[in-house]
């Protein structure tokens, strides 16, 4: 009972003194019109915004984070345009004709002692299960140095049924595969990954895998990549085409 009082006691003691505050209180409640009329427009904004804000900060980060790494960047971006600039070329020499790119290298013939009109053609020649031969064997006695015909790497060294001992070798571009089979061993220490020169001794010509073993001879092959550094994945390039 004393506190309703004391509250109406309050009351009528304020009520004179409110007039003043009843100003403030009219500024107060315009002030919140305003602000409702605010609010009444911003929440067609308000969904956008609240979902723009997370979007736009991302980026604005992903910019702030970029700009840095592309200030790094801009040193190297000076360099690639020459890069592009070979890049294009070797694009535009391999998207010609692959024959004629690969001729403009003059390769090194891949057996010592060879000439280049001992080449016999033999790319289109069927061999068994209707395989077509994609390659040249070249003949030579057993143990002759067989060599790289141009710089590069040695991609793989394989052993299969059907060509032995063999090398697959990447071009310095790598964009082409040098397949030598048939060897009767590698060169001493030749290791996958290995760097090697034009006229480079690989190995020696032999009879392994399904070669006749009378007839010892190295056949060549040449592919062109189809995927990126897929050593058994290939386009087939007639060598004697290449190299005669
Ligand atoms: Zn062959």
């Amino acid at each position: 009972m004393r506190r309703s009082r004391t509250h109406a006691a309050h009351a009528v003691r304020r009520s004179p003194r409110s007039w003043p505050l009843m100003d403030a209180a009219l500024v107060f409640f315009a002030g919140m019109v305003v602000m409702a009329a605010i609010v009444a427009i911003f929440p067609v904004d308000a969904p956008i915004g609240t979902t723009r804000s997370p979007a736009v900060a991302s980026p604005e980060d992903d910019v702030e984070v970029d700009v840095k790494p592309s200030l790094k960047e801009a040193p190297p971006a000076v360099a690639p345009p020459p890069r592009d600039a070979s890049g294009s070329g070797l694009v535009a020499a391999i998207s010609a004709d692959p024959v004629e790119e690969l001729r403009r290298r003059d390769l090194t013939l891949p057996v010592h002692g060879i000439k280049r009109d001992d080449l016999r053609d033999g790319f289109n020649e069927m061999r068994g299960s209707g395989r077509r031969h994609e390659a040249i064997d070249v003949l030579a006695p057993r143990h002759t140095p067989v060599v790289a015909v141009e710089d590069g790497t040695v991609a793989r060294l394989f052993l299969s049924d059907v060509g032995g001992i063999t090398v697959y070798q990447f071009d310095s571009t790598e964009h082409y595969v040098y397949y030598y089979a048939h060897l009767e061993n590698y060169a001493p220490g030749l290791t996958e990954g290995d760097h090697v020169k034009r006229g480079e001794v690989i190995g020696h010509v032999g009879t392994t895998g399904n070669a006749p073993r009378d007839t010892p001879h190295l056949h060549f092959a040449i592919f062109k990549m189809t995927g990126e550094k897929k050593w058994w994945q290939g386009t087939p390039i007639d060598p004697h085409a290449v190299l005669r």
